[in-house]
């Protein structure tokens, strides 16, 4: 499997001409991009979806590649679960392997705290009639074999599982190409059009498409897209670090966090590994706008946070200037090719916490790491909007660090509220408009 920056043996069709006109324009091909295209156009609409980069460079080809039900905020549940009985079928549903293994997925807890956490999750599993249970230390041991750290038991949940996220949205890019969508690669959009209030298209580095509808869908961007129509997102970047490892002996299928560790084992035997307790904030000016939503939750979360002043302060500098590459592309493309470098440190650490805990992996090495930029909002939930102001412009983004398994249902609702003015579900605590009406809570995690 390859890294996610060379993946891409793309879908890309980057030279061929934009449509002049397009029932739906997407802006951003990521997982939520692709697959509101896919399921739009097998609707029958005419689409366009343009990446400033490529298809999937950023977050959707970045992620540990967990698909979990389990520890989500309730208002994510219901399209969670709405999304695993999509993913059980999606391999034959985009006639592609998508890596999905459907074993499950556990948080171990190593001390009284966590347990008390997981165990407080079960009103929610409860509450949405899922599978969720709480194992002994004994059943964590025999999901686990070989498990050497402290544990008191974890939260399991069997319908939940993994898939390959250098995978997945290429091949709904693809099925969408297949349908007559357009996907066009090195494209960006500088902004969004609209007249008396209603979107009528999207301005692009390649010229202008007209469009009643217009999905933003531009991951840690679309804040700068969505200033430009006078709409306030307060949308922040933090900074996750990856890696796979070797092929090892069969440990488990399971999507695991175990002893501060975050990873998943494929059938060939290689694991995603990362640090599930901390990301990087690489300090930058930008962190001080929408700090007012933040300010109040840096302390809960400090353990969280690894505070950094380093190169990207000096980046974010040197962006702000009028003949920056950043400034010329304008406010709505800003960086096309982010440099996200990965984080050693926390890797080293991660798989000293691995190898602690599975003395049976002790050979297991890494071949490959990456880092991903995460967008974050302030009450750990996402934006998944196709009904606000401007008429015709709908929203997915924000995704916290937990899209990835949400992708498939993001896109199909995306499209089905486009397509019939509903979306098939309650939709409304994660509206557009909650930060304007100040109608935001606490998160139960924010990434
Ligand atoms: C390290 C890491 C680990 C993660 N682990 C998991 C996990 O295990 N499980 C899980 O569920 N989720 C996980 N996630 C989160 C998940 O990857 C994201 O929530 C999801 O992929 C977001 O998809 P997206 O389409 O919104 O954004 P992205 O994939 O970031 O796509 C946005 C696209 O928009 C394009 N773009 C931006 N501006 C413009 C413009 N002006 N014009 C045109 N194109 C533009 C970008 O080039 C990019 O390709 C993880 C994320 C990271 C980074």
């Amino acid at each position: 499997m390859n890294s996610p920056e060379t993946a891409f043996a793309t879908a890309s069709t980057s030279r061929d001409l934009l449509p002049r006109e397009v029932d739906v324009a997407i802006i951003g091909g990521g997982l939520m991009g692709c697959a509101c295209a896919y399921y739009l156009s097998k609707a029958g609409a005419k689409v366009l979806v343009i990446d400033k980069s490529i298809i999937a460079g950023q977050q959707s080809s970045r992620a540990w590649g967990f698909v979990r039900q389990q520890s989500r905020d309730e208002a994510e549940v219901p399209l969670m679960q709405a999304s695993i009985g999509i993913w059980r079928s999606l391999e034959q549903e985009l006639q592609s392997d998508l890596g999905w293994r459907n074993d499950g997925c556990l948080f171990v807890a190593g001390n009284e705290a966590e347990r008390d956490g997981y165990e407080s999750w079960l009103s929610v599993a409860r509450t949405f009639s899922m599978d969720t249970v709480m194992l002994s230390p004994r059943e964590v041991e025999k999901k686990l074999p070989g498990y050497a750290a402290r544990q008191l038991g974890g939260l399991f949940t069997a319908s939940d599982g993994q898939a390959e996220p250098t995978l997945v949205a290429r091949a709904f890019a693809m099925r969408a190409r297949e349908l007559g969508a357009h996907i066009v690669e090195q494209c960006g959009a500088k902004g969004i059009d609209v007249a008396a209030g209603q979107v009528v298209g999207v301005e692009t580095e390649r010229g202008y498409v007209k469009a009643k509808t217009v999905v933003c869908a531009a991951g840690v961007t679309t804040f700068r897209l969505l200033k430009l129509l006078g709409i306030s997102l307060p949308q922040q970047l933090v900074r996750g670090t990856v890696a796979r490892t070797t092929s090892a002996p069969k440990l488990s299928g399971i999507s695991t966090i175990a002893n501060g560790v975050g990873f998943r084992q494929r059938l060939d035997g290689s694991f995603n590994i990362a640090d599930d307790a901390h990301v990087d904030v690489d300090m930058t000016l930008g962190h001080f706008r929408a700090l007012q939503w933040y300010a109040p939750l840096l302390w809960a979360h400090r353990k969280s946070f690894r505070f950094n002043l380093n190169g990207a302060c000096l980046t974010d500098l040197h962006q702000r200037m009028p003949w920056s590459q950043a400034s010329r592309s304008g406010t709505g493309i800003h960086e096309r090719n982010p440099l996200i470098p990965p984080n050693d440190r926390g890797l080293a650490k991660a798989m000293s916490g691995f190898k602690a805990a599975f003395p049976g992996q002790a050979s297991t090495q890494i071949v490959d790491r990456w880092g991903g930029g995460i967008d974050v909002l302030p009450d750990g939930i996402p934006v998944i909007d196709a009904h606000t102001s401007p008429r015709g412009l709908a929203v997915a983004t924000g995704f916290c660090g937990h899209g990835f398994a949400m992708g498939p249902i993001v896109g199909k609702t995306l499209a089905n509220w486009i397509d019939s003015g509903n979306p098939g579900m309650d939709m409304r605590q994660l509206r557009l408009s909650r930060f304007a009406e100040g109608d935001v809570k606490a998160p139960s995690s924010l990434f």
